[in-house]
């Protein structure tokens, strides 16, 4: 119970009237697992008010590509399906002037997602600023953010320390509401949601990907990623995750992105394997993901390098002059078009699937800041490559991973050129440790 209190924000007090509470779901698409929509029924059910469940997404603002709007509204498809079982319905705006057809000026409370970005939670509330509706926000992370730390962590060491604070086992926070759902009056949709929905996908193409389902996304299909990785790469997971040759990796981070998945409901499922702390997986699933959003939520220029530490800005700056082998344009890198076939690989994997392995992706960084006539730019490019075309772009762990790139959460190395003390990654540090043809074929063949 305190963990669900923990959750709750009161962004704006409204005037307590209203004949309906509403559940704006954003990025919490699944119906089990859903803080958001717990306490939504749970207001409703108090209230003895309906409730209704819309979801708004302003494409163009959040610069989705085909293929972020294909996954985003098949996985949209499967929660409809999945609400209906339950008795409810879906409304689906996908243009502002619709937001009208809500009828909010009329709503008690509305529930929102928490959003961890500057960006997302401005864009939110300008939109409800013209109801008086009360406006919560939830938090859907495995542990609440504010009950780990109220301000930006320095490392993933000092979060780590904090969040063990909290808890350091693994605990089952996994719920079932079918009983609030199947009990609080809904409000039914003035369109045929699934037909609207179609309609939108029918018009959506992406221009590389081939390979990869993207109509196979949703919660259903996110249990059977997670089910995949259980059975086949778990146990290989610890010794071999980072090896780019192999995908013994969970590739569960669009599915948290969207919020197809829970992060507690993978936790229940590793407790079953009588999994901890200690797992490499638990660390990266809680600790490094969990301290992106921290960043996010704390620094304000989370998405430029004015976020970075300090220390990072003075070296990066010192060394800004520095002469630059290679220096490739936006198009050479969004192309491929580099010297380096390694590198190449790595475009090449995240165009055509959508996914880049996880080492790969911090060669892939560190090479455009070596590669770019300055950092800020070549943070700006990376920024633009990741989140146009990664499907799970546009996020946290998004902003972390690049800025990690330029020292956030790092420490000082020894100093060199162009980096300065930022940590450096070469070509040759791929070949000692990997397989690296294999990996060029692995993406060949994609
Ligand atoms: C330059 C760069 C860009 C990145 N861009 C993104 C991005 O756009 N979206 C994104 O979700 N992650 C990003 N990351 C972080 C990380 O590389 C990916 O989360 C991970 O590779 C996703 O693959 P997976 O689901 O197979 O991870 P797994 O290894 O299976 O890990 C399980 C889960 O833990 C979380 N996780 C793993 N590593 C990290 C990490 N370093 N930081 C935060 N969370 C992590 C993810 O949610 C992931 O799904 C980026 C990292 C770098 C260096």
């Amino acid at each position: 119970m305190e963990l669900i209190k923990k959750r709750s924000e009161i962004i704006r007090n409204g005037n307590d009237k209203g004949s309906f509470v509403a559940y704006w779901t954003s990025n919490t698409l699944r119906v089990n697992n859903n803080y958001s929509l717990k306490i939504a029924s749970e207001i409703a059910l108090d209230k003895n008010l309906p409730l209704k469940i819309f979801f708004y997404h302003n494409e163009s603002h959040y610069k989705c590509i085909d293929r972020h709007t294909m996954v985003l509204l098949n996985g949209l498809i499967e929660l409809v399906d999945e609400l209906n079982h339950f008795g409810h319905e879906l409304e689906f705006i996908n243009c502002i002037n619709d937001i009208e057809k809500l009828n909010l000026i009329e709503c008690h409370t509305i529930i929102i997602d928490k959003t961890y970005t500057k960006r997302s939670f401005d864009y939110t509330l300008e939109i409800l600023r013209n109801y008086n509706a009360n406006i919560v926000s939830i938090d859907n992370l495995y542990l609440p953010a504010n009950l780990i730390s109220n301000k930006q962590e320095y490392s993933a060491a000092t979060f780590r320390r904090k969040y063990y604070k909290v808890t350091n086992s693994l605990i089952d926070l996994t719920f079932d509401i079918s009983r609030e759902l199947t009990q609080v009056k809904q409000i039914k949709s003035s369109e045929n949601t699934k037909e609207k929905i179609l309609k939108r996908l029918a018009s959506l193409k992406d221009e590389f990907i081939e390979t990869v389902n993207l109509d196979k996304n949703g919660a259903y299909a996110s249990k059977e990623n997670l089910n995949i990785f259980l059975n086949e790469n778990l146990t290989n997971y610890e010794e071999n995750s980072s090896k780019p040759e192999f995908e013994y990796v969970s590739k569960l981070s669009k599915d948290l992105h969207y919020g197809f998945i829970s992060p507690a409901y993978i936790i229940k499922k590793l407790i079953l394997r009588k999994l901890d702390f200690s797992s490499s997986f638990v660390e990266q699933l809680l600790i490094r993901r969990e301290l992106a959003f921290n960043y996010t939520l704390n620094n304000k220029n989370y998405n430029n390098i004015n976020g970075l530490p300090d220390w990072a800005l003075k070296t990066l700056n010192e060394h800004a002059k520095d002469e630059r082998e290679y220096a490739y344009s936006l198009s050479d890198l969004e192309n491929a078009q580099t010297h380096d076939e390694y590198w190449n690989a790595a475009q090449n994997e995240m165009l055509r699937s959508g996914y880049m392995h996880g080492y790969m992706r911090m060669y892939w960084g560190k090479k455009i800041l070596e590669w770019s006539n300055n950092f800020k730019d070549a943070h700006n490019i990376t920024l633009k490559l990741n989140n146009k075309y990664q499907l799970d772009g546009r996020s946290p762990s998004g902003y972390v991973g690049i800025s990690w790139c330029y020292g956030l959460h790092d420490r000082g190395w020894k100093e060199r050129e162009i980096f300065g003390k930022v940590r450096y990654m070469n070509m040759n540090g791929l070949d000692r440790k990997f397989d690296m043809a294999r990996y060029v074929d692995r993406v060949r063949n994609l």
